[in-house]
This record gives C-alpha cells, structure tokens and sequence, in this order.
C-alpha cells in the first residue's frame, strides 16, 4: 500500500527535502506527502528556501510547495496544511496514518513535540536542524532507538537561536534537507540502515562529518517506558 510521509516545516530544510523527494524512486512505495507550514514567504527567505521565487512572496509555503510539487510529480497526492503544530496532541492528530516524520520545523517546541508524536504513533521521525555553520541529523525508531528526548531532554532554556535571528548558510540546509530525504527514502523503500542510535552532526566551516553513537537512556520522560 502506498504510504505517506508527513512533512513538517516547508522552510529551509522542509524545501530541500520536497526538492529530494521529488527525486525519489517512483512506484508503490511512496503515495502521498503531507506539508504542514503556518508561514507566508519572505524575500528574506528566498536565500536558503530553494523551491521559492519572488512570486511566492506573501503566499503561504505550504500551499505554494504543494503546486511546485505537484508540477512534477503528479503520481503522487500533496496534501498543504497552513498551521503551526506545537504540540504532540496536535501532530497525532494530523499525522494518523502516516509512515513516517520528517520534522524540518524552526524550534524547540515543535522538535519535541514531532519527537514525541512518532513516538506515540509508532512510527520513524527523521530529525535534521541546521544554524550557522553547524547542521545535524538523527533518525527515531520508536522503541528501537534513542529519542530526541534521550540525548537532549528536552528545549533548552532561555530564548533559542533562530535562522531569522543567528542566520544560516544556504547550502548547509540544502545538505541537510537532502540528507533527511534520503533517510526518508531509505525507509520507505527498506534499503540500507536508517541513521538511528547515532548522531550525525556537520561542521561546515572545517567541512567536517562525525557520527556520535547514540544509547537509550532507561529513564528517558519520552521513549522510557516503550518495548
Ligand atoms: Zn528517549
């Protein structure tokens, strides 16, 4: 049965992503992809946000990537959804039926919250951030792998940095956003070992990849109490 991936954020990484998928294998796997962004598109965005042009300016991204995907994939259903989903209740809601997660989300709260939604759902969530010079990327598995939960608790106190506030360089979220399309692709079409239980962190500066191995943590107040 076809399946569905549900994408939040259709920012930096979420754009990259769509981009990625679209070049996807096509077939049976893959039957429809979820977009969920509350934002309008800024010309300040245009830099790191690939799929837009400066006639997207003012409309909403979620809406505006569903046309540029449905452009050049009309095999599958793209189904926008403009709203910000900052709670885990929220996401379940919204996700019910989906494969799997990809949160390209811009904070802390909706991290969590898409952390503990899969969770919940039993289903992979795919994690990538990017700041600066610095990116990151981890793939969940529900009662197999360590959460975000396990590693970081949970949102840091104090006000977080931001694209908006800290900037970001372009590329460095393409890479990213490429890389959480093809953990998504991996998954969906069952080839290779998603990047779960480890942490793959990328210093753009020194061009430099590391993969920390990651552990369950027993306690841990998202994933503790799952088999
Ligand atoms: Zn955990």
């Amino acid at each position: 049965m076809p399946k569905t991936i549900f994408l939040i954020g259709a920012g930096g990484l979420g754009s990259s992503v769509v981009m990625a998928l679209l070049k996807s294998p096509k077939g049976a796997a893959l039957g429809k992809i979820v977009i969920v962004d509350p934002d309008q598109t800024e010309l300040s965005n245009l830099h790191r946000q690939i799929i837009y042009t400066m006639d997207d300016i003012g409309l909403a991204k979620a809406e505006q990537t569903a046309k540029f995907m449905v452009k050049q994939r009309p095999d599958l259903i793209i189904e926008p959804i403009i709203k910000r989903l900052q709670s885990a209740k929220e996401i379940i809601a919204q996700a019910q039926g989906a494969a799997l997660i990809i949160d390209g989300s811009d904070n802390f709260t909706t991290r969590f919250a898409a952390n503990d939604a899969a969770l919940k759902l039993g289903i992979p969530l795919i994690h990538g951030a990017a700041i600066g010079f610095n990116g990151q990327l981890m793939t969940v598995i529900p009662g197999y792998s360590a959460c975000l939960r396990c590693i970081f608790y949970g949102p840091p106190a104090g006000q977080e940095a931001s694209c908006r506030s800290d900037g970001v360089l372009g590329p460095l979220v393409g890479e990213v956003g490429w890389l959480m399309a093809i953990e998504a692709t991996k998954i969906l079409f069952l080839e290779g070992a998603p990047l779960s239980n480890q942490l793959l962190t990328i210093d753009a500066k020194r061009q430099r990849r590391r993969t920390t191995p990651l552990k369950r943590r027993k306690d841990c107040s998202g994933c503790g109490d799952l088999t």
